[in-house]
């Protein structure tokens, strides 16, 4: 059986960001033994002119600084099992990274499902219970989030998820009559939030949640809060979820690159029809595209990021709720960009589950709320109208309007 797992590569101004976990499947939570994992963070330091704040202790020079005073700092974490940079710059950067980092570790150990202290475990063992307001807060919007998509984001398919072995990598094909009995406690209906009181029920014995499809996206909006707390400004990428808060020191956008579906070791692209895996368009294809920003958040999800193989299927980690399988539609990689990082994350898992389609109509609903950058399993690509100004693809752009 092959696992892999493997994170997002971003550039970002023309330097090669990379940050890249592959090897054997490291599922629960940050340990430190993910002896295969590498990881590859080439620092930002283009701006050769950059001054570096340090330099400048006199109060005139204070008072006048711009932003191309500033040097970019950068801080590497790993937390939320993934490699995670962090960049700043401003008078107070160094402030804001240490605050940065502080908030990860313990979002980190406030609710990953996987780690058996944290509240999200707390609760899964004891049927609910009284939450954290970041834990009644991430409920109430998945809740919400589950609504608007048609149940597609579902943060109580954690026992499913716990079945095919996605939790702690003892990675098994279960059973359709297991996976029949599992998905009576599969649903948010049976979730009872009281979020004046902040407490939660759990409707049915052996429930679980699990709040891995959303919170990056919101650790992230976190730390754009900080940023803006110390008036700093910079750029936060969360393993290939990224959150940009204001321009570059220069002053210009940021580019954000998409990653293209990551091929397997023996070089093959199983997301893909057969036409479109050996296309020669997609064939040495790094990105995607490009998106230039300086206020949004660029979250992406595809069932390449996780998965193992077995008889040469290969099942990856975001379940169809209705199924209990690995969702099968007809989308490799999906992008969601948007101002509110949390509704980016949560959406970025749920639309890949609903494909193309559906996803489209939720847009042209919602399309004052957020953007998508979507890839499908013939290699088309296709982007939402909001974003026309900001997307640039070497592919053909099929514009949704
Ligand atoms: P990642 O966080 O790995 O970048 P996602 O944001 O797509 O990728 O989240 C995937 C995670 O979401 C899974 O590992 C699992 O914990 C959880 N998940 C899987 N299926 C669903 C679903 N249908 N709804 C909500 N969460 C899900
Ligand atoms: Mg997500």
């Amino acid at each position: 059986m092959k696992v892999q797992v493997v994170k997002k590569i971003i550039v970002i101004n023309m330097v090669v960001v990379t940050l890249a976990l592959t090897g054997c499947g490291n599922a629960a939570g940050p340990a430190a033994g993910s002896s295969a994992a590498e990881a590859n963070a080439d620092s930002n330091n283009e701006s050769a002119n950059t001054d570096s704040a340090d330099d400048s202790t006199d109060d005139t020079e204070n008072t006048n600084t711009t932003s191309e005073d500033y040097e970019l700092l950068t801080r590497e974490v790993f937390a939320m099992d993934t490699y995670m940079t962090f960049s700043a710059y401003g008078e107070d950067a160094e402030a804001a990274l240490d605050e940065a980092e502080e908030e990860i570790l313990w979002l980190d150990q406030l609710l990953a499902a996987e780690s058996e202290n944290s509240e999200v475990a707390q609760l899964n063992k004891n049927g609910g219970g009284q939450l954290s307001e970041e834990t009644a807060y991430l409920i109430e919007r998945s809740l919400a989030i589950n609504e608007e998509t048609e149940g597609a984001f579902e943060i109580t398919v954690y026992p499913v998820k716990q079945a095919w072995g996605f939790t702690d990598e003892n990675y098994r094909i279960p059973s359709d009559a297991e996976l029949a009995e599992l998905l009576q406690l599969v649903g948010s209906d049976q979730l009872e939030l009281d979020a004046e009181n902040k407490t939660v029920t759990y409707k049915k014995e052996g429930m679980k949640i699990d709040l891995g499809g959303i919170t990056k996206g919101y650790a992230s909006s976190r730390l754009a809060d900080i940023f803006m707390k110390h008036d700093v400004q910079g750029m936060i990428n969360l393993g290939g979820n990224v959150q940009v808060y204001g321009p570059k020191p220069d002053g210009s956008d940021w580019r954000v690159a998409i990653q293209a579906p990551e091929r397997t070791e023996e070089n093959t692209l199983p997301w893909l029809s057969k036409a479109a895996s050996g296309s020669a368009a997609l064939a040495g294809l790094d990105y995607i595209g490009v998106l230039e920003t300086n206020n949004q958040a660029v979250i992406t999800s595809g069932g390449y990021e996780r998965y193992f193989e077995k008889d040469g299927v290969y099942y990856h980690h975001i379940i169809d709720p209705k199924t209990g399988y690995p969702s099968d539609a007809d989308l490799v990689s999906v992008t969601i960009v948007s101002e509110d990082g949390t509704l980016a994350d949560g959406l970025s898992t749920s639309m890949f589950v609903l494909g193309l389609d559906k996803a489209s109509e939720i847009w042209s609903a919602h399309r004052d709320e957020f953007d998508m950058i979507l890839m499908d399993k013939d290699g088309a690509l296709y982007a939402t109208g909001g974003i026309k100004e900001q997307f640039t693809s070497d592919l053909e752009i099929n514009w949704i309007e």
